[in-house]
């Protein structure tokens, strides 16, 4: 699967950076173009990987460079006036060699969840390949403007893109010595797990997969629309020694229920956004590794596995052969989940957040008299 990918806020752009690292280092061909797009200069300037020319300040007029504060409805009035600068460098893109666009974004902050649901609009009604949404979710404890932002982002990232994959912070493994260090961790772990569902049908053909699962699976998995998640979990192999020095074969006893056990535990401990895998209305799934691993027996013992588990027959699959790797991982598509207790939640976090702001801003005047009455009135302004 081949991608434009924008870029959209701190996050979005953060992850972009991850995405054409992981393309780099694996030689990969998933990522074609980047942008990264935002209202703050500082935030592009940490960048390293998008090019500088690739880089677009917008608002500048609004916001002088400054960002919006997490301030998601002035993001997406900011959209609104500049998104012709976002499409012009869009229309630079050789988007004829791509097979969709997809929008990163932080949906907790303001630009990335004000801005990339109505980039998703433009796209879409400009050109005709799928426009999917990587929706990253604020955690719990980051609090109810984030919270607020995140749910009403959500609702309308939504509905304007094909498809919107979820990525929820609170499923970021913990232990990192900082937040900064835990992000760029989790950046990189996104880009090489969903890297390895891109990268599946673009083989440069030194070792063919027995089931393909190119572009078009991966866009009709996504063609449901709504909302879908992402499991992966892999284990690493033991190889006999090589007969001269190389790397040897792996032991392949176990090649089949080691994919099994693989794909369930990406399926039911490992989703990007927990949800009651049984309301998915399609999946997909990829196993990937050493070729001698990749068992056509495992592949589809697992795709039957998924079949019965969500209660879907539309489930696609197929192995992603790669001759050197250490390890074997699957990789599960929930595509189409509608039961998520999660946003459940965020919403109703989001609901109360609202009101009481409205409370506050009603009650602010009355507040600030209070404050200020000095009772008797001997106290006087100066002017
Ligand atoms: P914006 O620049 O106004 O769009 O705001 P941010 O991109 O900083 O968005 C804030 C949200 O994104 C917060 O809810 C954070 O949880 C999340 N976030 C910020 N940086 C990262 C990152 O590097 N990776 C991930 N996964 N999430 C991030």
């Amino acid at each position: 699967m081949r991608l434009a990918l924008l870029g959209v806020g701190q996050a979005g752009g953060k992850v972009t950076d991850a995405f054409l690292e992981y393309a780099d280092r694996t030689d990969s061909d998933i990522v074609v173009d980047a942008l990264a797009v935002n209202t703050a200069k500082a935030d592009l300037l940490g960048l390293e990987r998008v090019p500088v020319s690739k880089r677009l300040l917008i608002g500048t007029d609004r916001v002088k460079g400054h960002g919006v504060g997490a301030d998601n409805e002035l993001g997406a009035e900011i959209a609104a006036d500049d998104s012709d600068v976002v499409m012009d460098a869009v229309a630079g893109m050789p988007t004829h060699e791509i097979d969709a666009f997809m929008l990163v974004a932080g949906l907790g902050g303001g630009t990335g969840s004000g801005v990339a649901p109505y980039l998703a609009k433009e796209l879409r009604r400009r050109y005709e390949e799928p426009v999917y949404g990587l929706g990253l979710l604020p955690g719990k404890d980051e609090g109810g403007i984030y919270t607020l932002n995140a749910a009403r982002s959500f609702q309308t990232f939504v509905r304007e893109v094909d498809n919107l994959v979820v990525y929820d912070n609170d499923t970021m493994a913990s232990g990192a010595d900082s937040l900064a260090s835990g992000f760029a961790k989790a950046n990189e772990e996104l880009a090489r797990r969903f890297g390895v569902l891109f990268a599946a049908g673009e083989t440069d053909g030194t070792a063919v997969p027995e089931q393909v699962v190119d572009a078009s699976e991966i866009i009709n998995t996504l063609g449901c629309g709504g909302v879908s998640t992402f499991g992966y979990a892999s284990s690493p192999i033991e190889r006999k020694r090589g007969l001269f020095g190389g790397k040897g074969r792996a032991d392949v006893s176990d090649a089949t229920p080691r994919i099994l056990a693989l794909v369930r535990q990406a399926t039911l401990g490992r989703l990007t956004l927990p949800c009651e895998i049984t309301s998915a209305e399609r999946a997909l799934v990829v196993v990937a590794g050493p070729p001698e691993m990749l068992s056509r027996s495992g592949v589809e013992k697992a795709r039957t596995w998924l079949e019965e588990a969500t209660g879907t027959m539309e489930v696609r699959g197929g192995d992603f052969p790669v001759p050197d790797a250490d390890e074997v991982a699957a990789a599960v598509l929930l595509s189409g989940v509608s039961d998520i207790p999660r946003v459940k939640e965020l919403q109703a976090v989001a609901i109360e957040t609202q009101q009481s702001m409205r409370e506050l801003s009603e009650t602010a005047d009355d507040r600030l008299s209070d404050l200020l009455w000095s009772g008797d009135g001997d106290l006087k302004p100066l002017f």
